[in-house]
């Protein structure tokens, strides 16, 4: 992990002093195994760049604030999707942001971490074994095991060397996909269930949301100038909006499902929304179900920076012909 640290170093420093305004990078946290963004102006600032196992933020909805200026910003291979539908759908211009790839070996789950190493450990140093990470904890290492602690999006990723970049730093790591894991089956058992079991597992799930919108502030899909949650319904009461303010279960559902297809065949399965959720909301289960219906009615459109949805066929399947 430190070779590929001193490398973002080197490229950022070469990149702020042939133009690059601002690059958008990771910073070790103010809390133990975390990072934060960092906003890097000035070639002298770059010893401040990190990337480890807990460089989790997917730092792409950044550059939208930053759009007029020339970016520099760090990807690793599940934020790179992420790029290519804002840059299809005219959000950013792809001439502007230089895409800095960084070869992953996966994220940890920071409060399984924790859970092992206890509430406030002095990691000293992390190091890539392949099948296993191993951190250096007041001189003392401890391994842990990537089937066992890294996050539930990496045992099914299959790109986590991002392609398309500008610039690579780091050897290539190898895959990280774990082959039993299956991204289905929780959506499965769920959809096993009787319709009032069913009603009742998402009452709970959504009775429980808070609407602080975090989920949509970090969403990169979420690119909206104005989200129409606050947008003033047409020709109603002045101030009123499509969903009320308070919090209640109706408008709680509301907001979720009209999310979930807002982001349909847009989403780049980051899980960004899911890991800021403060009351642990599992919104995955939502998104990864519309990306297997969008996979199965129209192939996989993972590729495909437009998405399944944005495009217009006349062989799209049509069940009401
Ligand atoms: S999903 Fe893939 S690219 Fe993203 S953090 Fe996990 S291993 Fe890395
Ligand atoms: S982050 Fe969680 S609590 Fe906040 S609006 Fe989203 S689902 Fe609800
Ligand atoms: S909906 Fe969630 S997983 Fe999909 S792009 Fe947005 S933050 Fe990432």
């Amino acid at each position: 992990m430190k070779e590929i640290t001193e490398s973002l170093r080197r490229e950022a420093a070469r990149l702020l002093n042939e133009g690059v305004e601002l690059f958008i990078g990771y910073a070790a946290g103010t809390r133990p195994a975390c990072a934060r963004p960092f906003f890097v102006t000035k070639p002298e600032e770059v010893t401040g760049l990190v990337f480890d196992p807990f460089c989790v933020p997917n730092l792409v909805k950044y550059i939208l604030r930053h759009a007029d200026k020339k970016v520099a910003v760090v990807v690793k291979g599940c934020d790179r999707a992420a790029v290519d539908r804002l840059v299809a759908e005219r959000h950013l211009d792809r001439a502007r942001i230089t895409l800095v790839g960084v070869p992953c070996g996966g994220m940890l789950a920071r409060e399984r971490v924790l859970a092992e190493l206890g509430p406030n450990p002095r990691i000293e140093a992390v190091e890539d074994r392949g099948p296993s990470f191993v951190l250096r904890v007041r001189g003392e290492e401890r391994t842990f095991e990537k089937r066992k602690f890294l996050m539930e999006k990496c045992l099914g990723c299959t790109r986590n060397n991002p392609a398309g970049v500008d610039v690579m730093v780091g050897k290539e790591a190898p895959p990280v996909a774990d082959p039993e894991y299956d991204p289905l089956k929780e959506i499965r058992a769920i959809e096993a269930l009787p319709a009032a079991e069913r009603a009742a597992f998402w009452e709970k799930v959504f009775g429980r949301c808070l609407r602080c919108y975090a989920c949509r502030e970090v969403c990169p899909a979420c690119s909206c100038t104005e989200c129409t949650f606050e947008q003033a319904v047409p020709g109603w009461q002045q101030g009123a909006t499509w969903i009320s303010k308070a919090k209640s279960l109706p408008d709680n559902y509301h907001y979720h499902l009209i999310r979930a297809f807002h982001v349909a065949g847009r989403c780049a399965g980051c899980a960004e929304c899911e890991r800021v959720c403060p009351v642990g909301i599992p919104l995955m289960l939502l998104n990864r179900k519309l990306a297997a219906d969008i996979a199965s009615l129209f192939g996989e459109t993972e590729e495909d920076p437009c998405g399944a949805l944005c495009v217009y066929s006349l062989a799209d399947p049509d069940e009401f012909e």
